[in-house]
């Protein structure tokens, strides 16, 4: 048993297993409490001590599991996998804090959300058009293609699937939720090369 800290997330599955958000141990305490938990799993379990019954005298407990399966939360939109929502963080998370240019290992604050095809030249706001890359390399590319630039990308931009998102979006993952959702992020995901490690 470990004591919960407020950094902790507890990932919260749909009753098929498909992961549906991260939430703080308050608001996992209470899916318990309404018995909206199907089931739970994980290696971290989390007990919570409250008040005193004043029949029994004896204090009332609850143990949380670092994995919750909540019931009635399967939706349409969770079965169809839509393509996550973009943001700088994740990006840079997907691209392991490398510049896509000059292999570079960089802080988030020295990357840039770098477009592959120019937004003048109609290059969108997507996952497979955007990498990371350091400010240098970005004003050195400027409001060109890689090919006119002649910087050639060193890794090629991916949409990332919702396993994936999820690890990307949390920064502090206990391990068996990264196991459990490692188990969904297909092979091409740069997150198999190695451990996550991520820059300050
Ligand atoms: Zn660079």
């Amino acid at each position: 048993m470990e004591s919960p800290t407020a950094t902790v997330s507890i990932l919260v599955l749909d009753a098929s297993g498909t992961p549906r958000r991260w939430i703080g141990i308050e608001d996992a305490v209470g899916y318990y409490y309404k018995e909206q938990v199907a089931w739970d799993l994980g290696r971290h379990a989390f007990t919570l001590h409250g008040g005193t019954s004043r029949a029994t005298g004896l204090r009332s407990m609850l143990t949380l599991r670092s994995i919750v399966a909540v019931r009635g939360d399967a939706s349409r939109r969770a079965r169809f996998h839509p393509v996550p929502a973009l943001t700088r963080e994740m990006l840079f998370a997907r691209d392991r804090f490398v510049c896509a240019y000059c292999g570079g290992r960089f802080r988030s604050s020295e990357l840039t959300c770098e477009h592959v095809k120019p937004q003048s030249r109609g290059g969108r706001d997507t996952w497979t058009n955007l990498v990371s890359a350091c400010k240098p390399c970005n004003l050195r590319k400027g409001d060109r293609t890689p090919e006119q630039a002649r910087m050639p990308l060193l890794y090629v931009p991916y949409v990332p699937n919702l396993h994936e998102a999820f690890i990307l979006r949390n920064r502090r993952i206990l391990a068996d939720q990264m196991e459990f959702l490692m188990a969904g992020v297909p092979r091409h995901s740069r997150l198999h090369d190695g451990e996550r490690a991520l820059p300050a």
